[in-house]
């Protein structure tokens, strides 16, 4: 299936709590295997499957480590657009 979403996750800001990874309904977040400068693994996108769906930005408790875009398709009227992440 065609993702629908699309997520990027700051590896500066993210704490590597694992919380997205268990929380993403299709399982397309995982944490790297590599330590990052605070020495935790942090999390980061397959590549695949991303729904748009959000609930990994919403459980993040670091600001900034998760932003969430879904792909609009313009030929399909009602779908959702824009990110999750606040306007700085
Ligand atoms: S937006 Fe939803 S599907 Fe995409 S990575 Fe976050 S929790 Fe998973
Ligand atoms: S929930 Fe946030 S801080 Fe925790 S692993 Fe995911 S991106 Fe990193």
């Amino acid at each position: 299936m065609a993702a629908r979403g699309k997520v990027t996750i700051e590896t500066e800001e993210c704490k590597g709590c694992g919380l997205c990874v268990e929380s993403c309904p299709p399982k397309c977040l995982e944490l790297a295997p590599e330590l990052s400068a605070y020495g935790v693994h942090p999390a980061r996108y397959t590549g695949q499957a991303c729904t748009g769906c959000g609930i990994c930005f919403y459980c993040c408790p670091e600001p900034g480590a998760i932003t969430v875009y879904c792909i609009v398709t313009p030929t399909k009227p009602g779908v959702r657009g824009g990110h999750h992440a606040p306007a700085l």
